[in-house]
């Protein structure tokens, strides 16, 4: 009755002996990386190199929030470029990635968080952002729902409100840039694990996988959570990086109540709803370093309570799916992207946190840029492994806005 469906790429090239190009992780950055070396650059003879399948880790876990206003004037440019990609990536992927920019509304419990959403917004305008400082009512008139009452444990003072972020959907950029990559001649191996990386004269010149080894003068570490851990054993080098579980869950599918993603920093939660009409809401980070992805119980109550304390028409309402995935957070919660260091044709794109979904598509572009040319691009260049020895710490923990009413 119904012909075989075709898969959107090809999923079992032969796997070659060498390569131009080896990234390794097939998750968000990874891919696009990929897909701007084949379709900026030319580059098309590249393996990303996949342990389980593509999507495994933060990529398809992720609670699919994509914004600009970030805190400090080097990180602002890189998501601004993230932001404005999402439609021209939908057209040239020819793939609907469902990009809903809705706006976000990061509410504000605090004169100290006001004040820090002020500089957050002046940042932003300076560099061509809109973001706005709303109070309390004008966010009660943008989302009926949201209590505004001084009756709950971290009343609403305001918001800063980001007109141009919003959501896409992360399974599909995933899809679509595995689709794009893969089209202009870019192989994607599932199912491969990289285990080491071989160097001669201080040059990269292979790396050896579960398959087999691949010869190459280039390698992308791109593993999300495991990139710490996958560059410790691979080179010897410790990054200030500590791995934290994210959790995140679904309610069961309501009637349209949530027209703007929300965030709340006291209350440690972010809420969105989707498509389908599930409220998909995340919480913040375990408090201490590990590599599990299981829900606690601590958690899915915290975000109950939180989320009926914020917009209580949410009482009663169930959870339908829970799940959790690895952050990878380094000291400033700003990334590290660095490149022929300590190896010529080394590169690293890792230390994302919270903020790797929204930043991929400028990432992929930039760090696609940096392994064809093998030069380090501007934009990047603040981002080098090198401004933790040099006591140059960015600042992106604001960027969260989490200051509680005690501080
Ligand atoms: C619950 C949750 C909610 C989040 N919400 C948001 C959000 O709303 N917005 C946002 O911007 N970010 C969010 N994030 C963060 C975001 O998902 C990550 O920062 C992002 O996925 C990082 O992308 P990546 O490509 O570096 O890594 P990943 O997407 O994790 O991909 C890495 C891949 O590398 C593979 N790999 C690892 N080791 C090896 C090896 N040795 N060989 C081969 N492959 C390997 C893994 O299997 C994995 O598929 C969230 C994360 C979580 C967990």
């Amino acid at each position: 009755m119904f012909g075989r469906t075709k898969p959107l790429w090809d999923t079992g090239p032969e796997l070659k002996s060498g390569y131009d190009a080896v990234i390794i992780g097939g998750g968000l950055h990874g891919l696009a990386t990929a897909y701007f070396l084949a379709s900026r650059y030319g580059m098309r003879d590249v393996a990303v190199i996949e342990k389980r399948h593509i999507g495994f880790g933060g990529a398809g876990r992720n609670t699919a929030i994509v914004r600009a206003n970030q805190r400090t004037q080097e990180n602002v440019p890189l998501y601004k470029e993230a932001l404005d990609l999402w439609p021209v990536l939908t057209r040239e992927l020819d793939f609907n990635l469902m990009f809903n920019n809705c706006g976000n509304l990061n509410l504000l419990h605090s004169e100290a968080a006001v004040n820090a959403a002020r500089m957050n917004i002046a940042t932003a305008q300076f560099l061509g952002v809109e973001s706005h400082l709303i109070d309390a009512r004008q966010a009660k008139e943008m989302m009926p729902a949201l209590n505004i009452s001084e009756d709950i444990t971290y009343p609403i003072m305001g918001a800063m409100y980001h007109p141009p972020g919003g959501i896409v959907r992360h399974d599909a950029v995933v899809w679509g840039l595995a689709k794009g990559a893969a089209a202009l001649g870019v192989h994607i191996h599932q199912h491969t694990e990289a285990a080491a990386i071989e160097s001669r004269h201080g040059k990269v010149t292979a790396v050896a996988t579960s398959r087999g080894k691949i010869l190459t003068p280039r390698v992308l570490v791109s593993a999300g959570g495991y990139s710490a851990a996958v560059i410790h054993r691979m080179l010897g080098l410790r990054l200030p990086i500590s791995v934290l579980t994210i959790q995140a869950m679904v309610t069961q599918p309501l009637k349209p109540l949530l027209d703007h993603v929300i965030s709340s920093g006291a209350y440690h939660v972010y809420a969105n709803q989707t498509l389908k009409g599930e409220i998909a809401t995340g919480a913040h980070m375990d408090p201490w370093p590990n590599y599990t992805t299981q829900n606690t119980a601590y958690y899915v109550k915290h975000q109950a309570e939180a989320l009926v304390e914020i917009l209580p028409c949410l009482a009663g309402v169930r959870f339908m799916r829970t799940w959790a995935g690895l952050a990878d957070m380094t000291p400033d919660m700003a990334p590290i992207m660095d490149g022929n260091h300590p190896l010529e044709g080394f590169y690293m794109d890792c230390g994302w946190g919270y903020f790797g979904f929204k930043s991929c598509s400028a990432v992929g572009k930039y760090m696609a840029q940096y392994m064809a040319e093998g030069r380090c691009p501007e934009i990047l260049k603040p981002f080098a492994l090198e401004r933790y020895e040099q006591h140059r710490l960015m600042g992106e923990t604001a960027a969260l806005v989490s200051y509680s009413p005690d501080n």
